[in-house]
């Protein structure tokens, strides 16, 4: 096919790691594991990664150590695993899984079962020991049945659910059983982003690995500072940080034209 190689892209051309997103996802395609409207949700995604100047802000760094210290003192914590995070970042999911003993859970918003089962194997294939969501046995109240499936064990009766671009009734729908939702979506103003318990406003291949770090990071600190991080934590401010720093971005670049 005419996929463009990246081989063919040295790593000094200035959009090779947008170039490199690209063409995960569309390998993602081609092994059927991410869907045709996941390109779509990407192409928004680089929009606002554009304006965001395309690096970890610090509202989203302040979003990401509140997160790893929801997963850390987690009881029961799933990260979740779409079609686009599947073919982004499946090495880093299965690591941080790893990290924080939690299991995986396939969740894709345009279902199939065949798609389902390539994206577990395919994190399998990254050594994920535990995979939720070939065979739901649950759902999620509110949500129409496709779009509700859950396992028992996996998202349905998580604590902390570690969901990076999940849609906005979804989202609201596990705040609504009582979970505490931790997501990654580069628009500030998505439902998404107004219902989660924190959302780090970052590409989700800066926020992993940026996750991964802070994890092994903050490990060791004791559960009262966790407590504290969390409960000092107030998404609505960051959030409103995160649009400030885009519009802050935009301004910079806009007065290099002028001169
Ligand atoms: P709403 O939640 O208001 O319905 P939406 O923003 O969810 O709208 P969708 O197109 O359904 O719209 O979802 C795509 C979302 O995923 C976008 O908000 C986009 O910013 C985000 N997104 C896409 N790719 C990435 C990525 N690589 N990293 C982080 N976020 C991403
Ligand atoms: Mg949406």
């Amino acid at each position: 096919m005419g996929v463009p190689l990246l081989s063919d892209v040295p790593p000094s051309h200035p959009r090779y790691a947008s170039l490199l997103t690209r063409e995960k996802l569309v390998e993602g395609v081609e092994r059927g594991i991410t869907g045709l409207n996941g390109l779509i949700a990407q192409g928004r995604g680089e929009a606002l990664d554009y304006l965001l100047g395309e690096v970890t802000t610090p509202p989203a760094e302040e979003a990401e150590r509140a997160a790893a210290a929801l997963l850390l003192l987690a009881e029961r914590p799933v990260l979740s695993v779409n079609g686009n995070a599947a073919a982004l970042v499946p090495r880093e999911m299965v690591d941080l899984a790893r990290k924080i003993g939690a299991p995986l859970e396939v969740n894709i918003f345009y279902r199939t079962e065949e798609r389902v089962r390539r994206i577990a194997d395919h994190l399998r294939s990254f050594g994920a020991e535990e995979v939720f969501g070939e065979t739901p046995d649950a759902s999620v109240p509110g949500l129409d049945h496709a779009r509700g499936k859950a396992s028992r064990g996996g998202i349905f009766d998580a604590d902390v659910v570690f969901v990076p671009l999940e849609d906005g009734d979804r989202c609201e729908a596990l705040v609504r059983m009582g979970k505490r939702v931790v997501t990654v979506d580069l628009n500030p103003l998505s439902r998404t982003a107004r219902t989660s318990t924190v959302t780090i406003v970052d590409n989700v291949v800066r926020a992993l690995p940026n996750l991964i770090s802070l994890v092994g990071e903050m490990g060791g600190q004791r559960e009262a500072e966790l407590r504290e991080i969390v409960a000092s934590y107030d998404n609505r401010a960051v959030l409103r940080r995160s649009v400030e720093a885009m519009v802050s971005h935009l301004s910079r670049q806009f007065s290099t034209f002028e001169e």
